[in-house]
């Protein structure tokens, strides 16, 4: 659904992504993990185009992301992505954060669009807060809210780059519930994140980045009871 192909990317000249290879599978749930700076938020954000590249290719559903010819607006739509800060818009209401894209985008009626948005907000568990504004809410919910707000595009991928880690620690369970319902209901996921309880029981695949590359890709089980590659071994032992 999404693969990598030999991708390299620079800041100038720091090279951020080197030779990088990959692929994600409809409905598998992708966690990366490593050690700060070595990529993993870059790595992320070339899938939806908010980092160019420089070599090499992203292909999503077999489309070139970063081809020429690729309408930005268009592949936005169709790729999900909720951000460490919450980035609500402050002066409408939840529902209508969530309504905005929908009715704007793809001409979705206004009725519709909010009887959506109730759906989407039962789900992530804030149908009452339907006409709040973001203000009014934690920083969980704000965050809920923001995942409610990419799926009323119906895209079928979401990436996340760690939600939870702006969050006070008793918010972290909720949102972190939200993503692993959306995984159980076979949603394709791409997730940074720090949180290897998480990433132990939701992932189906591991992705351990450290300066630019992915030097092990596992199955959960393997990665936290045997990791593979030395760099990895170390990352694990410093957490514990
Ligand atoms: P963290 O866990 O701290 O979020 P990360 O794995 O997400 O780290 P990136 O943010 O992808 O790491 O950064 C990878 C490397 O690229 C770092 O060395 C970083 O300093 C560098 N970098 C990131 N963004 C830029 C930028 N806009 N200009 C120059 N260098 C950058
Ligand atoms: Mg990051």
């Amino acid at each position: 659904m999404i693969m990598f192909n030999q991708v390299n990317k620079w800041y100038g000249a720091y090279q951020a992504l080197t030779n990088l290879s990959a692929e994600i599978n409809p409905g598998e749930v992708v966690v990366v993990c490593g050690p700060s700076g070595s990529g993993k938020s870059t790595l992320i954000r070339t899938v939806n185009r908010l980092e160019p590249i420089d070599d090499g290719q992203i292909v999503f559903d077999g489309t070139d992301i970063h081809g020429s010819s690729t309408r930005l607006n268009q592949l936005r739509t169709r790729i999900g992505f909720v951000f460490q800060s919450f980035n609500l818009f402050p002066h409408v209401t939840v529902a209508e954060n969530i309504m905005m894209s929908p009715m704007k985008v793809l001409g979705v009626k206004r009725s519709e669009a909010r009887r959506q948005a109730g759906e989407l907000l039962e789900r992530v568990g804030l149908a009452h807060k339907a006409d709040a504004y973001p203000a009014q809410l934690s920083g969980g919910q704000q965050q809920r809210v923001a995942i409610a707000r990419a799926l009323a595009m119906k895209p079928p991928v979401m990436l996340f780059d760690e939600p939870t880690s702006a969050l006070d620690p008793e918010m972290v369970g909720e949102v972190l519930s939200v993503m692993r319902g959306l995984a159980q209901e076979g949603m394709t996921m791409m997730c940074v994140t720090h949180e290897m309880n998480f990433a132990r029981e939701v992932a189906d695949t591991i992705w351990f980045m450290d300066q630019g590359q992915i030097l092990e890709k596992s199955q959960p089980e393997q990665f936290f009871t045997q990791p593979q590659h030395p760099r990895a071994q170390r990352f694990l032992s410093d957490l514990r």
